[in-house]
């Protein structure tokens, strides 16, 4: 991880999650190669032709020029509209077959860790627990069926690892084709 890059609070490693890479692209917005490009979501009306560089993620130009969100607002609820903003206009989103949400905790925004599978989950005890009750509130009522999701998890489904800034719990939801 280059020291370079620009802190994002709420996706602390997005090279790890493939949302930023190395590039020689131009930056849409300052029109710049700084040697990393943004490849993950960003929700405008406007033409943008090509991907950011962090440094316009991380002050908000690109999100203010373009007039877009990486991030919709869905799910953010709770969260103080500074945190509202940061999330949606100064951080990196990330790739996931369905729309990306973000999950919260202790009020707060939490910080998008990866797409991971089975075995990256089960190290989070308290994530997968969350995870199996969530999903029984979403009406798996199959326990048998609702196990066997949670174990191939990393085939064709995967789970939206996050982990709270505030409290260090780790939270995820299902994403799917
Ligand atoms: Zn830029
Ligand atoms: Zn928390």
């Amino acid at each position: 991880m280059s020291a370079d890059l620009p802190f994002f609070r709420y996706h602390p490693d997005p090279l790890a999650s493939g949302s930023i890479r190395e590039s020689a692209e131009t930056c849409a917005c300052c029109e710049l190669s700084r040697g990393w490009v943004y490849t993950a979501t960003f929700y405008t009306a406007r033409d943008v032709s090509g991907g950011f560089c962090p440094w316009c993620i991380a002050d908000g130009s690109a999100a203010e020029r373009f007039v877009g969100d990486f991030t919709d607002s869905y799910g953010l609820d709770g969260v103080s509209e500074d945190v509202l903003h940061e999330v949606t206009r100064r951080t990196p989103g990330f790739h996931a077959w369905q729309d990306p949400r973000w999950l919260v905790h202790c009020q707060d925004a939490a910080a998008f860790v990866g797409e991971v599978g089975y075995a990256e989950l089960a190290a989070h005890p308290e994530a997968l627990d969350q995870l199996r009750t969530d999903m029984r509130l979403n009406g798996w009522h199959d326990e048998s069926r609702l196990e066997h999701f949670l174990t191939s998890l990393g085939e064709e489904a995967t789970a939206m690892l996050f982990r709270c800034n505030n409290c260090g719990v780790h939270l995820a939801y299902p994403d799917a084709s």
